[in-house]
């Protein structure tokens, strides 16, 4: 088994092809990248778009949700920037705050070509005139330039580097950093379609919605494959499988990255990876609650996740095995978007952590059934009131620990359990996994 691997069926994977037998390239681009356009060429990469509302309509037919998140219809994005009166400006937001979450670097390590396409089709889609390519990590920084010196765009393109952050990569973050501020979010609207970079109406597309984008253009018959499919990472805390998948040895365990339908079960993903024995999971990488009983048969989809109480968001998922308490899960989260909060906002500042010592106070057997009460009405009353997604994001990790534990937390509240003992509520380390 390798780091990455594609579900999709047979001779169809989109992003994470297998190499091509002969020519060590890896989906068209070279691995260690050198050269890696030749490939991409091969593959049908850069061919020119000679009409670019056929496009459009074919993303909106085949319903590409972007993958930055918040799944947002593609789409809908692409055409309100068209709309608007230009000049017009493209970001490829490569920044992923999350952190169990690796495929946004992948792709920008392994898959600049791709990436950069995407970008160019949106830039032709929207008539924006300048693109940027928004990213933290320097290996990604470095293919990225490399490409961009393989195969000049028709497009101006810059290359802007920030900070590794939770909220780093939230679109009206990115236009703020890309404006030469600092990476954090500003009160909406306007949002960014409406005035983002220097004023200019500004479409800030994930790099996996921008990579879906080329794949389906060069490969227009698969359209429906590639905007149904999803790059899932995969981690989990001394999982069995871990050390096996390839990837590494970080902090939180090793990370595969799985390239599958929508709608796969998460039982198959935990399986497929060596989690088999996981009995919980944390969706989103912290975005999208805690899941117990009924977690396996969960599907892998925006939809289906949102009618359980949960969240898909950027994809990853932390499996918790029968070592792992979903307190201490808790506490971690908590502590560690609190720690990320921007502190823009006194509802965040206050809430997160408030969250947190009353979570820390659950974990040690130190609270009773009102600061239980207390954990439930914040987790109902806070989301929807900062200015970014980090506080809905504590919010829902505790609204999902005490919807589907209440008997550990129930028992917490008698006494301490030997796993929270040892949480380490301040650094989030269990979440951080390598890129493979
Ligand atoms: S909600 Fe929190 S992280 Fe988001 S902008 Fe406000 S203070 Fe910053």
């Amino acid at each position: 088994m390798t780091g990455v691997i594609s579900l999709l069926p047979e001779g169809r994977q989109g992003l994470l092809a297998p190499p091509r037998p002969g020519d060590g390239s890896f989906g068209g681009e070279n691995v260690d990248g050198n050269p890696a356009v030749d490939g991409y060429l091969a593959v049908g990469g850069y061919a020119p778009l000679v009409a670019p509302d056929r496009l459009l309509d074919r993303i909106a037919a085949v319903g590409l949700r972007g993958r930055g998140g918040a799944g947002f219809p593609a789409a809908i994005k692409l055409r309100a920037v068209r709309d608007a009166p230009g000049p017009r400006v493209v970001v490829a937001n490569g920044e992923e705050g999350e952190p169990g979450s690796v495929k946004d670097r992948w792709l920008l390590r392994h898959r600049p070509h791709t990436v950069l396409d995407g970008l160019r089709l949106a830039a032709a889609m929207t008539g924006a005139e300048r693109g940027f390519v928004y990213l933290s990590d320097a290996l990604a920084e470095r293919a990225v330039r490399r490409a961009l010196a393989e195969c000049p765009p028709e497009l101006p393109v810059e290359v802007v580097r920030t900070e590794h952050t939770y909220v780093a990569g939230e679109e009206s973050a990115v236009v703020r950093r890309i404006d030469g501020g600092p990476a954090l979010p500003t009160a909406k609207p306007p949002r960014p379609f409406e005035s983002g970079v220097g004023g200019a109406p500004t479409l800030v597309a994930n790099v996996e919605t921008l990579a879906r984008v080329a794949v389906m253009y060069s490969r227009p018959e698969e359209a429906e494959v590639v905007a149904g499919a999803h790059l899932v990472t995969l981690s989990g805390a001394g999982a069995p499988g871990a050390g096996a998948a390839g990837a590494g040895s970080g902090a939180g365990g090793g990370a595969v990255l799985v390239e599958v339908p929508a709608g796969t079960h998460l039982k198959v993903l935990a399986d497929l990876c060596g989690h088999g024995r996981a009995e919980a999971v944390l969706l989103g990488g912290l975005f999208g609650g805690l899941y117990g009983e009924g977690w396996a048969d969960l599907p892998l989809d925006h939809d289906g996740l949102n009618a359980a109480g949960g969240a898909l968001g950027c994809g990853a998922l932390h499996f918790l095995g029968p070592e792992d308490c979903p307190v201490a899960v808790a506490v971690e989260a908590a502590a560690y978007l609190g720690a990320q909060s921007a502190r823009q906002c006194g509802v965040c500042l206050s809430g997160t952590g408030a969250m947190t010592k009353a979570l820390v106070a659950v974990a040690h057997g130190e609270a009773g059934y009102d600061t239980v009460a207390k954990l439930h009405r914040w987790s109902q009353q806070l989301p929807g009131r900062g200015a970014c997604g980090l506080l809905d994001a504590a919010a829902r990790v505790v609204a999902t620990l005490l919807a589907h534990f209440s008997d550990r937390v129930d028992a917490h509240c008698r006494s301490v359990c030997p796993a929270c003992e040892g949480a380490r509520p301040e650094d989030g380390r269990r979440f951080r996994v390598p890129v493979p």
